[in-house]
């Protein structure tokens, strides 16, 4: 694509960075083919190829972002199906991120908009108000058809309420900074530190204990670094550079103090969104002289979970015929490139493990979008549920909160991170989320 960038402009390192992007672009079109919002909404400009024309404009014309813009970008998933299916290599994370950020500075969003991101960028990302905001939501859930009747903010106000749990899990003894020693016998011991998270912590305490007897069992020693917080990825895919950023270089911090300190082979990841942006720490901070070494060292050491377990030569100490429907998030296929570990792994386990139809296309959570754009996720998550049940499986797994969240609550079938299934079957307990009609299947190997 040819574009029009003066010096001036390029001599921005972000500005200089993008028109590299632009100028890979050949229109060519063909991600339109796999962009769930193209599927949906059959708009040019709810493509991939339309949205890089209305940024190439906004950016190059030094331009305030427009409504127009806004609305196109704001649709836009992140999902990054489109750099999958991209045969020139365009980096459209890259391009989109900077697109979000020149938003965030220059558009004058609505009232009730901004106060809504706003709220979400000061709970979400910190466990204790998300935890009260989830008990609130709880109390609120009764009044969901009197809020979802409020004008503007009503239908966002609803799909906050539906995704909150019936049921909030107790606290789980091992989320708290601390070293889990390894138990089990190898010659080769390892330590790496696993990233607590946030919104999970408190949704899904059970995935990261899990990877905990997982890891320890196979003679891993693993820490949760004492400092650490939020990754970042929830602010910076709303476009809040600074909050990300302060986010990021805290849990940067606390990793590096591990690496050098008592050392790392790994920093592991159980949420794919999560892996994403931590593995672009080094892009994101490439021109912060205090931190683009320690966010390069930090990406280089990331690690999503299975990826490091597939290393490790798991056994199973179980047979099983539990058929698993493997959900692949578009954080782990489309942004890390990880297609195959989880699912060897799982069949390595002794699951039977089957491919979920369009397993290319989002189910709809990636990150706040099924809060900010909840009619277009709703589509996305009934299409994705439609897919899974008719695979009839005893149960899905997946690698990403978000995705675990989204689909569990359109479907009975019970979700569960690829990891507990691990841990399942190398020796620890059930995953909770599993019901007893899923117990028989399971019988001690000889
Ligand atoms: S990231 Fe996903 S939703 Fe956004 S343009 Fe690419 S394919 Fe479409
Ligand atoms: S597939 Fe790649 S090169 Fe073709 S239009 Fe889409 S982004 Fe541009």
């Amino acid at each position: 694509m040819q574009t029009n960038f003066s010096l001036a402009q390029l001599a921005d390192p972000a500005m200089a960075t993008s028109e590299k992007i632009l100028r890979t672009c050949v229109h060519c079109g063909f991600c339109t083919a796999t962009c769930p919002t193209y599927l949906l909404l059959g708009d040019e400009l709810d493509s991939p190829r339309g949205r890089i024309y209305l940024i190439k404009d906004m950016l190059e014309g030094g331009k305030a972002a427009s409504a127009e813009v806004v609305k196109h970008v704001d649709r836009c998933l992140s999902c990054l199906s489109c750099m999958t299916t991209c045969p020139s290599g365009v980096h459209y994370m890259h391009l989109v991120d900077h697109a979000r950020s020149h938003i965030e500075e220059t558009f004058s969003r609505r009232l009730d908009d901004r106060a809504l991101r706003a709220i979400l960028a000061f709970v979400l990302p910190h466990p204790g108000r998300f935890r009260l905001a989830l008990w609130a939501a709880k109390l609120g859930a009764p009044f969901k058809p009197l809020v979802a009747r409020l004008p503007r903010v009503g239908n966002r106000l609803a799909a906050m309420l539906d995704l909150a749990p019936a049921a909030l899990p107790g606290r789980e003894p091992t989320n708290r900074p601390a070293t889990f020693p390894a138990v089990g016998a190898r010659a080769e011991r390892k330590r790496v530190a696993l990233l607590r998270g946030c919104a999970q912590s408190v949704l899904r305490p059970d995935f990261n204990a899990a990877a905990i007897r997982l890891l320890t069992r196979h003679g891993v020693e693993v820490v949760h670094a004492d400092g650490e917080g939020c990754c970042g990825a929830l602010t910076h895919h709303m476009g809040r550079t600074d909050d990300s950023h302060t986010q990021a270089k805290r849990t940067i911090d606390a990793w590096i103090g591990e690496a050098d300190g008592a050392g790392l082979d790994a920093i592991l990841v159980t949420a794919s969104g999560c892996g994403t942006t931590i593995k672009d720490y080094g892009f994101m901070f490439r021109d912060d002289p205090a931190y683009a070494d320690k966010a390069a060292r930090v990406s280089a050491l990331a690690k999503d979970v299975t990826e490091f377990v597939a290393t490790l030569g798991i056994a199973p100490v179980i047979e099983s015929d539990l058929v698993v429907a493997y959900h692949s998030a578009c954080s782990m296929q489309h942004g890390q490139g990880i297609r195959t570990e989880p699912k060897a792994l799982l069949k390595q386990a002794g699951f039977t493990v089957k491919d979920v139809p369009e397993g290319h296309i989002c189910c709809g959570s990636a990150g706040t979008y099924n809060i900010l754009q909840p009619e277009l996720a709703g589509k996305l998550r009934a299409r994705k549920v439609a897919n899974i049940e008719r695979m009839r499986p005893d149960v899905i797994a997946t690698g990403n909160i978000g995705c675990a969240t989204q689909i569990g609550k359109g479907t009975a079938i019970p979700i569960v991170h690829t990891v507990e299934l691990l841990d399942w079957a190398t020796g620890g307990p059930r995953p909770a989320a599993i019901g007893r009609s899923a117990e028989p299947a399971l019988q001690a190997a000889e």
